[in-house]
């Protein structure tokens, strides 16, 4: 078998093509969907993880503002920050670019966030919300994840989810949103006994763990449907899942590519977020 490649450049635009239309929506009511990015230091990646966001934001004509403040930035600063975007009207979402800094404590900085400006569905109300089955700002990352499995029409209800890695940003929101679909569903992290044995039995196995090619085509189920969250940078410069997508795709029903799989559709999610968070601002 010849898995179905998921081409999720394609369906990011797809997707993204549908919530212009909402943007637009709210536009002709008078109001421009508004996300801040706010960034601390100068790491690079992050720095471009923030460039291609403002990017995205105005390609959907969305209103954007990108705060850079210096690595040594005190901690209050950068929540008197946060507090002024909170109450600032024009800004419906709001994304402090993870790492910050050491000297700055990531929870409390997450937890400062107005819940309902919170697009990345990490401040602990809607991380309660996603867990009690009321999401109100699903994590980006796989509610992308979650919306390439719909578009490409794999139903979920009653099938064995495999969620391989346990982190709040993508594993357990993820195992929680496949839940919530009424899958049946397993999570294995760095501790599980005998992995294969377990990923071999998933219908939909999602991998998320940071460690290239790592799931091999002998692990997985004939047909299933394999979500590839991993960006790994192996030595001759090349971007690579935590899947083997060579012996993978042999076996696999469906598999997302690295690049062009789930990571297209985080900014996409993102800005489905922002949007939301305004038409939310505006029914009120
Ligand atoms: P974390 O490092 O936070 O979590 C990794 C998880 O994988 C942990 O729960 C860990 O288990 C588990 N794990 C590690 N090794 C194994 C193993 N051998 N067997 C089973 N489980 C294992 O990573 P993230 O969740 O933040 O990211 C995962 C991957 O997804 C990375 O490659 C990252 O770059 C990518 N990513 C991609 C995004 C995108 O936009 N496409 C966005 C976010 C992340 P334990 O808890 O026991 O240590």
């Amino acid at each position: 078998m010849t898995a179905k490649i998921i081409d999720g450049k394609t369906i990011a635009q797809e997707v993204r093509a549908e919530w212009k239309v909402r943007a637009d929506a709210l536009k002709a009511r008078g109001v421009t969907p508004g996300l801040a990015v706010v960034i601390v230091g100068e790491d690079p990646a992050s720095r471009i993880y923030v460039g291609n966001k403002v990017k995205a934001c105005a390609e959907l004509g969305l209103h954007s503002e990108h705060i850079a403040l210096p690595a040594d930035t005190p901690e209050a600063t950068l929540l008197a920050k946060i507090a002024e975007l909170n109450a600032n009207p024009a800004i419906h979402g709001i994304l402090v670019q993870l790492p910050v800094p050491k000297h700055i404590n990531s929870d409390k900085v997450l937890n400062s966030i107005n819940p309902e400006k919170d697009v990345d569905g990490f401040h602990p109300m809607n991380v309660g919300a996603l867990a009690t089955g009321n999401m109100r700002f699903a994590p980006c990352t796989p509610y992308g994840a979650m919306k390439l499995l719909d578009k490409c029409g794999i139903s979920i209800e009653g099938k064995h989810a495999v969620v391989v890695g346990r982190s709040n940003i993508v594993g357990k929101p993820m195992a929680l949103m496949l839940l919530q679909q009424n899958a049946t569903v397993t999570i294995c992290t760095s501790r599980t006994r005998d992995l294969a044995r377990h990923t071999r039995d998933a219908d939909i196995l999602v991998v998320a763990t940071g460690k290239a090619k790592m799931i091999t085509g002998d692990m997985i189920k004939p047909g299933a449907a394999v979500i590839d969250v991993g960006i790994n940078r192996l030595p001759d410069g090349k971007l690579c899942g935590d899947v083997d997508f060579d012996s993978a795709k042999e076996v696999a029903g469906y598999i997302t590519p690295v690049p062009g799989g789930v990571g297209p559709m985080t900014i996409t999610m993102l800005m489905a977020n922002t949007v939301q968070a305004a038409e939310r601002a505006a029914a009120k």
